[in-house]
């Protein structure tokens, strides 16, 4: 018998560097540890140029490049998220050994969660006699966050920044998450990039740091963000050395902007205007958040804040208890004390009402509200805020009935030369060429789009009723799968 080949697991797909951000509590060794992968890893590496810091870093490891955001903690990732740009693939959770999970973790683990990347627990300081892991893994197991050994499959991988030892592990893990992830090679599109930091150089002018999401950005090309734009005069890798081009992943410093850009801006080659209209739908929503939330999804978030932790918990559970199937209502975050700045950046980003009882706001939470249109909503007595979110559901659920044209089930899923079609059988309604429609999976909304074409049999038709079967083609890029529900709405 002919001996069978061993068929390899290493399949041919073309990825791109992953891009990580180290979050977690204040003094648990963030900082310290991307000081330290970049010192251990940047020597190796020959160039002739300075180290500078333009926020975001890119090492080798076992020949796979890896970038590192090097603003830890949660505010950058949350004010990049909050302007729409998904920047990072993969969270590393730094979590000191001999101090366990703290309120910013938490925070961290929010943020976390509600970005939907992969997670990897570095737990840190294992080099102290004080070093507990499992009462680390236990801590996280109690906030949701499975570790290996407690019923889930979050890896973790003991540390110590200050001696080194462990990080090579971590960085082989990255790699592995990574290569899981499968993230998908975007250099042959057209240039996009998100910048990660700016500010105004004396004698260099506005300055912007960008890391490239895809294509390439090249020297010499017209760029333009929502607030700026320009020609880009030169552009400058982390470790000083001028580029001429910057490839997929690479942070690099951008000379040549008229003004400065916002962190979070979205950056594209001058010609394009998609960018623009996104974001001013976005304004627009939050200059109104109120609106925004109740006109928003099936799913409404708060973030909580009490003075004691006994109303605390009453609270949240009798608004959990206001929600039905059409109308969640998701607790994104909760914990006694004062309204900061990182709950109002935690809100920003799950576009979440924070709710106070008897607690303060901060004026850097004040200001920060203000300016990311977040909405804060101090309570006295629970059954306000009962009535409040109670007439907000009715007001949500008359604005929806109104506003059904149609529904439908995906049925089938087919590839053709014009685009992926949604094979739809309807079973309420109708629906009709230039339909506004939500994708719902599960019971949640997952996407939005148009309906471009609707065909039956080859055929172009106008309008699909109830019990037909057609196929939807939508304008652009569509997230949708078999079984999904499809709901037409005016
Ligand atoms: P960050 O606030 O999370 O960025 O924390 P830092 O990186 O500034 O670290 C806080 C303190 O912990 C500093 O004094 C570090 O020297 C110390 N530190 C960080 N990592 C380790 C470690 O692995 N072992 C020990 N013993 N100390 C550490």
């Amino acid at each position: 018998m002919a001996k069978t080949k061993t068929t390899t697991t290493t399949k041919q797909i073309s990825t791109r560097p992953p891009v990580v951000v180290i979050m977690g509590h204040v003094d648990h060794g963030k900082t310290t540890l991307l000081d330290y992968i970049r010192k251990a890893k940047v020597a190796e590496k020959e160039h002739g140029g300075i180290t500078q810091h333009i926020g975001a870093y890119q090492i080798e490891k076992d020949g796979k490049k890896i970038t590192f955001i090097d603003t830890p903690g949660h505010e950058a990732f949350s004010a990049m998220r909050n302007r729409g740009a998904k920047v990072t693939d993969i969270a590393v959770l730094v979590v000191a050994a001999d101090d366990g999970v703290m309120p910013q973790t938490r925070e961290s683990i929010a943020h976390i969660k509600e970005a939907g990347v992969p997670l990897i627990v570095a737990i840190n300081k294992t080099d102290l006699p004080g070093a507990n892991l499992e009462r680390v893994k236990k801590g996280l197991a109690e906030n949701n966050v499975l570790v290996e050994g407690y019923g889930g499959d979050v890896v973790t991988v003991p540390i110590s920044a200050k001696t080194g030892s462990g990080v090579e592990d971590l960085l082989e893990m990255i790699n592995l998450v990574a290569d899981i992830a499968e993230l998908k090679d975007e250099s042959k599109e057209e240039f996009e990039g998100v910048v990660i930091e700016s500010s105004l150089d004396k004698f260099r002018g506005p300055l912007a740091s960008i890391l490239v999401k895809k294509g390439t950005l090249a020297v010499g090309e017209q760029i333009k963000s929502n607030t700026s734009g320009g020609k880009v005069k030169a552009l400058i890798s982390d470790s000083g050395q001028q580029l001429k081009e910057a490839e997929v992943s690479t942070p690099v410093e951008v000379l040549g902007f008229e003004k400065v850009p916002q962190v979070g801006e979205l950056v594209h080659l001058q010609g394009r205007e998609v960018a623009k209209v996104e974001t001013k739908v976005e304004t627009v929503q939050r200059r109104n958040p109120l609106e925004a939330l109740l006109t928003n999804s099936s799913q409404i978030n708060l973030l909580i804040k009490a003075d004691v932790a006994g109303s605390l918990e009453a609270i949240a559970a009798a608004v959990e208890a206001l929600g039905d199937e059409t109308h969640k209502i998701n607790i994104v975050y909760k914990e006694t004390g004062e309204v900061s700045e990182s709950d109002v950046l935690l809100a920003s980003s799950t576009k979440a009402i924070i709710i106070c009882f008897n607690v303060k706001v901060t004026k850097g939470a004040e200001k920060l509200a203000e300016e990311d249109k977040v909405m804060i909503r101090p309570f006295k007595i629970i059954y306000e805020l009962l009535d409040e979110l109670k007439e907000g559901l009715e007001t949500l659920s008359e604005a929806k009935r109104e506003k059904i044209l149609g529904e439908g089930q995906i049925i089938a899923t087919f590839d053709t030369s014009y685009g992926k079609i949604a094979g739809t059988k309807v079973t309420e309604g109708r629906f009709s060429k230039g339909d506004r429609i939500r994708i719902v999976r599960g019971g949640e909304e997952v996407a939005q789009a148009r309906i471009k074409t609707i065909r039956q049999k080859q055929e172009e038709i106008p309008l699909a009723k109830a019990g037909n079967e057609f196929g939807i083609l939508f304008e652009g890029q569509v997230d949708f799968a078999e079984n999904d529900k499809i709901v037409a709405f005016s």
